[in-house]
């Protein structure tokens, strides 16, 4: 049996397992079932291709969308494994050639869409010799998400058909209930559940709060064009949005289209198509853009607008960095939109679910601390350092001791029983003489105006914070009153110590609002390398008819530019580089690297020119062939060197014989500028290049 680590290097020309991949792989060639969870761009399809590729026969994946199956065998293709998909708009003769194959051996990989299994479930797929189920995007299986596929209930009956073979389901979306869903509805065989951190350390992350909409447009601009001609994904809260701001940065020589459902399924095609093709950088786009796109090299995202939950959110800003590399996302808001969107969700179903998520999200927005830890243990995972990598952490604010400003709000919270709201809490604090406090005889209570010292707006900063740490919740069922936590009660009757940042309107702004004309840095050689390397990419894309980042991904264009391969081995090694496509295109990228290097080779002198050649122990005479020049020439290039003081070993080219004559001659005839005397002398018996060299050697002996 083939080996799995050896599968990775030589098809898919990876070094290293990620993760828990190789677990992965192994429960699965051990015919047991699992349920795998990884984030986004983990590296899932590979925990079910490498067991297809070792297994005898025929690995089926179930997968919902055409654009992913495509995505994935044209991947596949590019690494040299027969795969291919089938779906309803084959032919039937499409389809018979394509079942000829899957039973003769000639398909390790039958990508399959929920329509067309369930309809061939009973006929033709009973013909199919088949090792291994993969069921990609399993949370379709899920009535609670938005992609609900009723197929997918149907594959439980497939896994009583092929009751001996293992079953591995596979999803980026890691809810609880999505969870038990799948393990239940698919009818998995004691599934194993494999469950890899969601972290995506690569992306940095980013949130910019109330910028007015003049600078939030000129800072949008900026950091477009200071992406150049990289791909990204700019979300918008409706249509119209998305038109405007497309026409917006278009206004400013940005490339960028738009894209929403309100588009004819020709135009949504194809603006998609320009984008994975990095024909069209950039793409100005409602959520419904990116389901479908597996693009690996999405450098940057974009939220014009507070997404309407974390879950979104996430999987919004996952589409960037599939590839590995380094990817921004940046997110902004402001509380007029915020208004809004609570509006919207206030309308119709599940109101309070979705005020809350909204809420959580706008906590994130509004924390001051590492956000990927608030991100993260939402979805109940804790990460215990800060990351680093978020605009937080790389600007951090100011700690004041907070005690005492939480235990007034608190106790405050408390003197009312618990049935005010923040904006309320804020006015009795601050002592404000408003009709709601006079009702409730609010202004009667001991803490009215004990905060009296301090301005709304940081009030309003301080209770958000003691919401996002867990001293006050909010009852969304009891008109969003504020409760206290148990760990508030800590602080106000165990005087726990607490620190709150300071309230400054400005740090989020990391951007300078001056404008100073920045001379462009020039590009250096190893990103002008890379930008030719991407342009090989493309014309090889094209006339492959593939994406660019299909050829090869963003990550192993840099490393190449890093490592500067030379050989088939060197390429090779190239991460993401594989035997198929070493063959296929190793020679262009060689041929590319090495006609870079030559054209910026520093210029040598010719002098120079001819050390390299004596350096690689060539004689006079070879040396003056190879340089196309009189062998004269070369002992005056090597009497200069020893002049200058670069190590050469002079007998090698003149003996001490020769030397002995020459002086003897110099010394009867006297001091000479002209070498022909010494010549003549000696009977033209040692050639002018020697005189010349010995010359330069009594020269330095002298000094
Ligand atoms: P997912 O389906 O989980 O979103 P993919 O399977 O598309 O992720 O993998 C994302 C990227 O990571 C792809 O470019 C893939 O080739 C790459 N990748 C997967 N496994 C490895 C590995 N072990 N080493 C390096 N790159 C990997
Ligand atoms: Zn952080």
């Amino acid at each position: 049996m083939k080996n799995a680590k050896s599968v990775l290097k030589q098809v898919f020309g990876y070094d290293s397992f990620r993760a828990d991949q190789e677990q992965i792989i192994q429960h699965i060639l051990d015919n047991k079932d699992a349920i795998v969870l990884m984030p986004t761009g983990g590296g899932k399809s590979i925990c079910f291709q490498i067991p297809a590729l070792i297994f005898d026969d025929v690995t089926l994946v179930i997968s919902p969308l055409i654009s992913l199956m495509k995505d994935q065998v044209e991947n596949l293709i590019a690494n040299g494994v027969k795969a291919v998909f089938i779906n309803s708009s084959q032919s039937e003769s499409q389809k018979n050639e394509i079942l000829y194959n899957a039973k003769n051996g000639k398909l390790k990989l039958l990508y399959i869409s929920p329509e067309t299994l369930v309809a061939g479930m009973q006929t033709w797929l009973q013909e199919i010799p088949i090792s291994l189920v993969a069921i990609d995007e399993a949370h379709c299986v899920s009535m609670w998400g938005h992609d609900f596929r009723p197929e997918y209930t149907m594959i439980r009956e497939l896994r009583k058909q092929f009751a001996s073979i293992p079953f591995v389901a596979l999803t980026a979306t890691a809810d609880k209930l999505t969870k038990k869903d799948i393990a239940l509805h698919l009818g998995l065989n004691e599934p194993t559940l494999f469950s890899s951190s969601f972290d995506r350390p690569n992306l940095a992350l980013e949130v910019m709060g109330n910028i007015p909409k003049k600078d939030k447009v000129k800072q949008i601009v900026d950091f477009i064009q200071s992406q150049e001609d990289n791909s990204g994904i700019m979300y918008c809260l409706s249509r119209k949005e998305t038109e405007d701001w497309a026409t917006i940065l278009r206004n400013n020589g940005i490339a960028a289209e738009h894209y929403h459902a309100g588009l004819n399924p020709d135009e949504r095609a194809k603006v998609q198509e320009d984008f994975v093709k990095d024909d069209v950088p950039v793409i100005c786009a409602t959520i419904a853009f990116g389901m479908g796109i597996d693009k690996s090299n999405v450098r940057w995202v974009i939220h014009t607008n507070l997404p309407k939950n974390m879950e979104g959110y996430y999987q919004e800003i996952g589409r960037a960095g599939r590839d590995g590399m380094p990817s921004i996302t940046r997110l902004y808001y402001n509380y007029k939109d915020v208004v809004m969107l609570k509006d919207f969700a206030s309308q119709g179903e599940q109101q309070e679910i979705l005020l809350e998520k909204l809420d959580r999200m706008l906590q994130y927005a509004e924390a001051s601390t590492c956000r990927r830890r608030i991100l993260l243990a939402y979805f109940g995972e804790e990460l215990t350092e800060n990351c680093g990598n978020c605009d937080v952490c790389k600007n951090p604010p100011a700690y004041v001791d907070g005690t005492i400003l939480a235990q007034k709000a608190l106790s405050a919270i408390k003197r009312t029983e618990e049935k005010v709201t923040a904006n309320l809490l804020i006015d009795i604090l601050r002592g404000a003489k408003t009709a709601a406090i006079y009702n409730s005889n609010f202004h009667q209570l001991k803490t009215y105006g004990i905060g009296s010292d301090l301005n709304w707006n940081t009030w309003s900063h301080h209770i958000t914070e003691m919401k996002n740490i867990g001293l006050i919740e909010v009852a969304y069922d009891e008109h969003m009153h504020l409760k206290i936590s148990p760990y508030g009660n800590k602080v106000l009757f165990e005087n726990e110590k607490i620190q709150l940042t300071a309230f400054n309107r400005e740090y989020k702004v990391a951007e300078p609002k001056t404008k100073t004309k920045k001379e462009p840095t020039p590009l250096s050689t190893q990103e002008v390398l890379f930008n030719k390397l991407k342009l090989l990419r493309r014309k090889l894309a094209v006339e492959n008819n593939v994406p660019p980042y299909v050829i090869f991904t963003d990550a192993s264009l840099h490393e190449m530019t890093l490592e500067l391969p030379k050989n088939s081995d060197e390429f090779l090694a190239i991460s993401g580089v594989g035997i198929q496509k070493l063959e296929n295109y190793g020679r262009d990228f060689m041929d590319l690297i090495k006609t870079h290097l030559d054209d910026n080779r520093p210029k040598l002198t010719t002098y120079e020119e001819t050390l390299i050649l004596l350096k690689e122990n060539k004689t006079v005479d070879e040396i003056a062939q190879a340089r196309n020049m009189q062998s004269t020439t070369v002992y005056s290039h090597i009497a200069k060197l020893f002049q200058e003081g670069y190590p050469i070993e002079i007998e090698n080219f003149v003996s001490q014989e020769e030397i002995n004559r020459i002086t003897q001659i110099v010394s009867e005839i006297g001091e000479t500028v002209a070498l022909k005397p010494i010549f003549e002398a000696l009977n033209g018996e040692i050639d002018y290049g020697k005189i010349r060299l010995t010359l330069t050697i009594l020269d330095r002996a002298e000094v």
